[in-house]
């Protein structure tokens, strides 16, 4: 842990924490991370794949590991951002109240700020102990392909029942989606460009998705 002293005062770190179930990651995650880390001044960015989503139904979603690695594959140029396997160690399912603790006990110093997109702000009523969420950090929502009135109406809706802070940093709409990304694999369709090289080869090396999907259909 660093802590900076400057003109005698503790300078407290800020933190992004960019939570995902990133089933692949691709170039929409990095580019939101990177704005928010330019518009917000922040120190880094860690990437925080799901461990057993509970949002998400078990058949689609690979495993912990291969999008573990994926994320390393994804970020290893970025010297800003990092990878942390917190919640993938975990067992049973992993909630970003467990996360957030753990990381205030890991960290001093250091304000943590919660990015999110647009559709993710619509589900917080489902996360587990919300409000107290709320009360440990800060949202910074990226918006999605959403208007901004759409943006500003739900944030008054959010802010009036948890009492959250929520902070939206306008990044360009970038239309690409993990599902989107699954859809085309399994359609034989090119992800170039939309996910990093690296993580295009791990893609198709290790024959991600494809069968997967094909299972149990
Ligand atoms: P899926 O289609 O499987 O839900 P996804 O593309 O939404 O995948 P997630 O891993 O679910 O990716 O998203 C992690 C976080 O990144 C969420 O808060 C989500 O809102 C945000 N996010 C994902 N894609 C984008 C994008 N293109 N622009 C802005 N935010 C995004
Ligand atoms: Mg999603």
């Amino acid at each position: 842990m660093v802590i900076i002293i400057y003109k005698g005062r503790f300078i407290m770190k800020k933190i992004g924490i960019m939570g995902g179930t990133f089933n692949p990651i691709h170039i929409g995650h990095l580019i939101a991370a990177q704005e928010v880390l330019d518009k917000m001044n922040m120190d880094k960015i860690i990437f925080i794949p799901t461990g057993n989503p509970p949002h998400k139904s078990k058949r689609e979603v690979i495993s912990a590991i291969d999008r573990y690695e994926m994320v390393k594959l994804a970020i290893k140029n970025n010297a800003c951002f990092e990878v942390s396997d917190i919640e993938i160690k975990r067992t049973g399912e992993t909630y970003s109240y467990d996360t957030l603790t753990e990381l205030h006990n890991i960290y001093y110093e250091t304000e943590f700020y919660f990015i999110i997109g647009f559709d993710t702000l619509k589900e917080i009523s489902t996360w587990k102990r919300v409000y107290e969420v709320c009360n440990m950090t800060e949202f910074i929502v990226v918006n999605r392909g959403n208007s901004l009135k759409e943006i500003k109406d739900e944030f008054l809706i959010k802010e009036k029942k948890f009492n959250c802070k929520l902070t939206l940093v306008e990044i360009p709409d970038i239309k690409i989606s993990s599902t989107d990304i699954r859809d085309r694999i399994n359609n034989n369709e090119s992800i170039k460009y939309l996910v990093t090289n690296d993580v295009e080869g791990y893609i198709y090396q290790k024959g991600l998705f494809k069968v997967e999907f094909n299972k149990g259909l």
